[in-house]
């Protein structure tokens, strides 16, 4: 199996280019920061703070996450409902920023992420795929962009959503998760030593994505 692990920070484009570089090779795309946002969006539907781990952990039970993926688009259920709306609600980022630094929610994941990498040929975006999650990735992007950048994309996209935010509230946010990612203690947001660093900051969506199918295209010549 082939598998491809895409990191980087909140707004750097990972989930587009994957959505991309999966459907031209036959890949499927694996967003794990869905599932952070589908345990975040449980969390605070119950009334729960999402920083404590103590109140989080023991409620861990009562989810069950599911993916289906309908015309290529990767769909998210959270204990049978689908809930790929609702977990891009622009609260539900903080949720799962919060919620992911709890180290049983992390856990929880764990298992269900490389599950997914033994079955599929896959390309996974989130902050610990090199790293933790598929630390034998055949290919490890580290993606990112600067931060102005990076929040005019993101406001773009929620704008286009039909979700009510400012570009200002966008960037606070971005930074915020940002800071939470790379510091928290479990799995922070960072490089893996074999990553190719790419800088989306002055390259189009297009560039982007052929850099990244040249650099899959070089690393996978003896595999495929
Ligand atoms: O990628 P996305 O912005 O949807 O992720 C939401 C949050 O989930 C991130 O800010 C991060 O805190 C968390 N996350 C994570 N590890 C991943 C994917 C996402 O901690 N592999």
């Amino acid at each position: 199996m082939i598998s491809i692990a895409i990191d980087g920070p909140s707004g750097a484009g990972k989930s587009t280019i994957a959505k991309e570089i999966a459907g031209q090779k036959g890949y499927i795309y694996v967003d794990t920061g869905a599932m952070y946002r589908a345990i975040g969006l449980y969390m605070y539907r119950q009334g729960i703070d999402t920083k404590d781990g103590n109140s989080v952990s023991p409620k861990l039970k009562e989810v069950s996450l599911d993916l289906k993926y309908i015309d290529g688009e990767q769909k998210i259920y959270l204990n049978g409902e689908d809930v790929s709306h609702d977990i891009r609600l622009p609260e539900m980022s903080m949720a799962a920023s919060n919620v992911s630094a709890i180290k049983e929610v992390r856990e929880f994941l764990l298992d269900v992420q490389r599950g997914f990498a033994q079955k599929n040929n896959i390309i996974m975006d989130g902050r610990d795929i090199g790293t933790v999650i598929l630390p034998n990735a055949d290919v490890k992007i580290f993606l990112t962009a600067s931060p102005d950048i990076r929040a005019q994309r993101r406001y773009k996209e929620l704008i286009e959503k039909g979700m009510k935010t400012t570009y200002e509230e966008v960037k606070a946010d971005l930074i915020k998760r940002d800071e939470n990612d790379t510091n928290r203690p479990i799995a922070p947001l960072k490089q893996a030593d074999d990553a190719v660093l790419v800088d989306s900051s002055n390259l189009t969506q297009q560039e982007t994505v052929d850099k990244i199918i040249s650099i899959i295209g070089e690393k996978t010549e003896n595999v495929l």
